[in-house]
């Protein structure tokens, strides 16, 4: 039994891969050691050399030895290129993709209009890529977009308009490609995406855990009085890292932005751009 081509091109049959690249790799070199050390060993091989079993057979008449032992690795099938499993893993991480590009954008939003104070301050002009986030969820919305026109060429479907790259642009870029996704993952073409899909998953979460810009809020808490002491949880309310108050967006809105003067909002940006 050769390699299967019919195996789920998931991570969980890397074994199998792996395990078949090792035996491809060691073939060659006993098919190079046979013609090496048999004068006629050429010309036997050639009579028999899409014929495993026969090649075999013609090799031990020539007291050669016989061909590395064929993997035994266990394999997951899949129909025709991904497993039901990988499927709905897929299908589930294009939609987290979705919720955590929304959530990473409300922060991304929180620093840059009225809502951080920082709009007073009128910085957006000279500073056209304000965070990581805003960044990454462009290149995201590109990757995505051009995922979606090479499907639409596939399949025949009309061009969508250009549109410019905002949170709708994304939704619907999003809604095409769920729409559409049972029947790409069944392409050939759809392993690359698939692991592709997987990778900007982890990437949003990661952001979404870690990116210390990002996650900080402008302003001065309500209660300790101190500033750049505000972050965002990932249930959306802020909290003071210093005293522990907790405000949803109404109490921040209200405690933090509605009490702002210009030189708090100054202090605070101060403060920011100093960590
Ligand atoms: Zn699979
Ligand atoms: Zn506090």
């Amino acid at each position: 039994m050769g390699r299967r081509t019919d195996v789920c091109a998931g991570p969980e049959n890397r074994p199998y891969r792996e395990a078949w690249d090792a035996w491809d790799t060691a073939y060659e070199a006993w098919l190079q050691h046979c013609l090496d050390t048999a004068e006629n060993a050429a010309e036997a091989l050639s009579a028999v050399y899409e014929d495993e079993e026969a090649r075999t057979t013609a090799f031990d008449a020539l007291g050669l030895p016989q061909p590395p032992a064929t993997p035994a690795e266990a394999c997951v099938l899949g129909a025709p290129v991904w497993c039901s499993r990988c499927r709905a893993r897929i299908r589930g991480a294009l939609g987290s993709i979705g919720d955590l590009a929304a959530l990473l954008e409300s922060w991304a939003d929180g620093h840059r209009g009225a809502a951080s104070g920082e709009q007073i301050l009128s910085r957006r002009a000279s500073t056209p890529s304000p965070s990581p986030i805003t960044d990454t969820l462009d290149e995201l919305y590109g990757r995505l977009a051009e995922v979606e026109a090479g499907w639409r060429a596939h399949a025949g479907h009309q061009t969508r308009p250009r549109r410019s790259r905002n949170a709708e642009a994304r939704e619907l870029v999003l809604a095409y490609l769920q729409a559409h996704l049972d029947e790409m993952l069944k392409h050939p073409g759809s392993v690359t995406f698939g692991y592709e899909v997987w990778v900007w998953e982890r990437r949003l979460r990661t952001l979404a855990k870690s990116d210390p810009v990002v996650r900080k809020r402008p302003g001065r808490c309500p209660r300790c009085r101190l500033v750049n002491v505000l972050r965002t949880r990932d249930d959306g309310h802020t909290e003071c890292c210093d005293c522990g108050r907790l405000m949803n967006e109404e109490e921040y809105q209200r405690d933090v932005v509605g009490g702002a003067d210009t030189a708090v909002v100054a202090e605070s940006k101060e403060a920011r751009r100093a960590s």
